[in-house]
């Protein structure tokens, strides 16, 4: 066998024939190597639809780096012998098919990568690490951006990105005068609700999908979400149609109702592409142009096309530049000293709140929630009830379709809990239930009433945001964003305090919130 030049490693989000990582490739002396293994859905306990999320998509990559005619070394889960871990995997086959190096593109884990490195070194191997081009910008000009900056706020940020890029630029200027167009967004669904809004794009599961649905069910059974309603895109085919679809039917609508929630409909005017991109299914590159050309063609008004824009060149790009510079001690931050232990029905989704029950029903049957439930609803409670930053990252890695570290933990530890002390928010984000009856009918339906902060009826939200106020006071008073709501905490009397210190208690040991039914 004539010697292999490179092994070319190729992790589960990192499906693009056009990687970095192909850059050179020779197939008549080097190879690509692939391992489904157990660790991956098991270091936190990784729900059914993303497990087969990622799994079905590295099946359908297989087969079309086989038609590619790029060698293909691959394991599968069922293998015999899977090592169970990438580094276990990559170990024995190291030493099986003793290449001269190795060759990736950046991981976008930090825990990924430090384990590479440290079998390359063990075993002598020369690693050539490539630049990701599935961002705009690079984790260099993004640590350049942060030098010097006590804090780090995404709109400056995304201003550079804006003007580097030249998109939804003019003569140096934002397309329509300004940067943002938040005030024509962020609406509600009247009473009549959202109306028709077209179906979203869906793909049922073929021969390989669903092969690994039946590998998932038996090997991962106690795990926690459901396959049934699997329909996401798991080739770059069926992700450019989901494109296409967003584009076409939902983008003229995606900024009014960024904000807005619906019982029983999680999809709205989302674009659902989260895990498509985080997977390397699509370039952002392709997405901002296809955006930017609906605006150009008149198919879709400026602030719908600039609010997605902010998301995938502003928002999405920033975070990463945040896990990377702040790793790996980002990952331990727990500036609020959040003890309590994450309810065990955010597994279950058995709780009586309708605006949970929802939002934690529509993760486990399809891996997915919008971006206002996972930050306004599941994200608000864990933050003032005050869970552990650790579990309520273990649990929303877990539990998406789209859950990657370097996305996952700056949202929930930095946008969501605040657990980093303001790296990435100038306040933590509270707010009583009814912020929640503004933007969604949920309270409607629900046992509990959004305007009572203590009592039998009080909505869990209204008193936990009391009861965050209070527990913070001393340390949120020197914040001046919030020092108009830590001094509402001053009008309540000593009785009305002990009523919500009450209520809090009943909701941390477990007797409010949970469904008996
Ligand atoms: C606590 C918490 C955890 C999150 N975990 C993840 C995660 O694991 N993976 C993930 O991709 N997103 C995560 N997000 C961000 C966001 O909620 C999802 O990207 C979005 O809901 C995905 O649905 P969509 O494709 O329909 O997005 P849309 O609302 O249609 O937005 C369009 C695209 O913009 C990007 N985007 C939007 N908001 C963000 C953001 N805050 N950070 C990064 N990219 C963004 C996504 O790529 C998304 O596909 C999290 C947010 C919060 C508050
Ligand atoms: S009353 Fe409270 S718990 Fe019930 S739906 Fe409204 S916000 Fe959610």
């Amino acid at each position: 066998m004539a010697e292999l030049r490179s092994l070319v490693v190729v992790l589960g989000d990192q499906l693009d024939l056009a990687a970095a990582a192909f850059d050179g490739f020779n197939p008549a002396v080097d190879a690509v190597w692939m391992a489904e293994v157990a660790e991956e859905s098991t270091h936190v306990w990784s729900s059914k639809p993303r497990t087969l999320m990622f799994l079905a998509a590295m099946r359908h990559f297989a087969l079309a780096l086989q038609a590619a005619g790029r060698p293909l070394h691959y394991t599968r889960l069922e293998s015999p012998g899977n090592g169970g871990s990438l580094a276990a995997q990559l170990q024995a086959d190291i030493a099986r098919l003793k290449p001269a190096g190795l060759v990736m593109t950046a991981p976008g884990d930090w825990r990924v990568l430090e384990s590479i490195k440290a079998l390359a070194e063990a075993n002598r191997l020369p690693l050539e690490i490539r630049e990701d081009r599935h961002f705009f910008s690079s984790i260099r000009d993004f640590a350049a951006h942060a030098q010097g900056r006590k804090s780090l706020r995404m709109e400056y940020f995304y201003r550079e990105q804006r003007k580097r890029h030249d998109i939804l630029m003019q003569g140096g200027e934002p397309v329509g005068g300004q940067w943002n167009f938040d005030t024509d967004n962020r609406e509600a669904f009247g009473a009549a609700g959202p109306g028709a809004i077209p179906p979203r794009a869906s793909f049922e599961p073929d021969a390989v999908t669903r092969e690994v649905m039946a590998i998932v069910e038996s090997r991962f059974a106690g795990h926690p979400g459901r396959l049934d309603s699997f329909a996401w895109p798991v080739t770059r085919a069926q992700a450019l149609q989901s494109l296409q679809a967003f584009i076409r039917e939902r983008l003229p609508l995606f900024g009014r109702y960024q904000d807005a929630m619906w019982p029983g409909d999680p999809w709205l005017y989302h674009a659902h592409l989260s895990a498509a991109l985080n997977l390397k299914l699509l370039n952002p590159r392709e997405v901002v142009a296809a955006a930017v050309a609906a605006h150009r063609d008149g198919q879709a008004p400026l602030a719908s096309v600039e609010g997605f824009i902010r998301q995938i060149l502003g928002w999405r790009e920033y975070v990463r530049g945040v896990y990377w510079t702040q790793m790996p001690a980002y990952q331990e931050r727990n500036a609020l000293a959040a003890q309590e232990d994450l309810p065990a029905w955010f597994w279950t989704g058995a709780t009586d709140m309708a605006c949970l029950r929802d939002a934690l029903a529509q993760t486990l049957e399809h891996g997915y929630a919008n971006h206002i439930q996972r930050l306004m609803v599941t994200g608000l409670y864990t933050l003032m009830l005050g869970v552990q930053p650790r579990q309520v990252h273990a649990w929303y890695l877990a539990v998406y379709v789209d859950a990657v570290e370097w996305v996952e933990l700056p949202n929930t530890l930095g946008m969501s809990q605040y657990a980093d002390g303001g790296v990435m928010g100038s306040k933590p984000y509270i707010a009583t239930g009814k912020y929640i009856q503004r933007m969604s009918p949920h309270c409607k339906g629900c046992r509990y009433d959004p305007a009572q902060r203590s009592g039998d009826n009080a909505c869990p939200f209204t008193t936990l945001y009391w009861d965050f106020l209070m527990r913070h006071e001393v340390a949120l008073a020197k914040n001046p964003r919030m020092a108009l709501q830590v001094k509402n905490v001053a009008r309540l009397t000593d009785a009305q305090k002990q009523a919500v210190n009450e209520r809090a208690a009943a909701i941390r040991c477990g007797e409010v919130a949970v469904a008996h039914d």
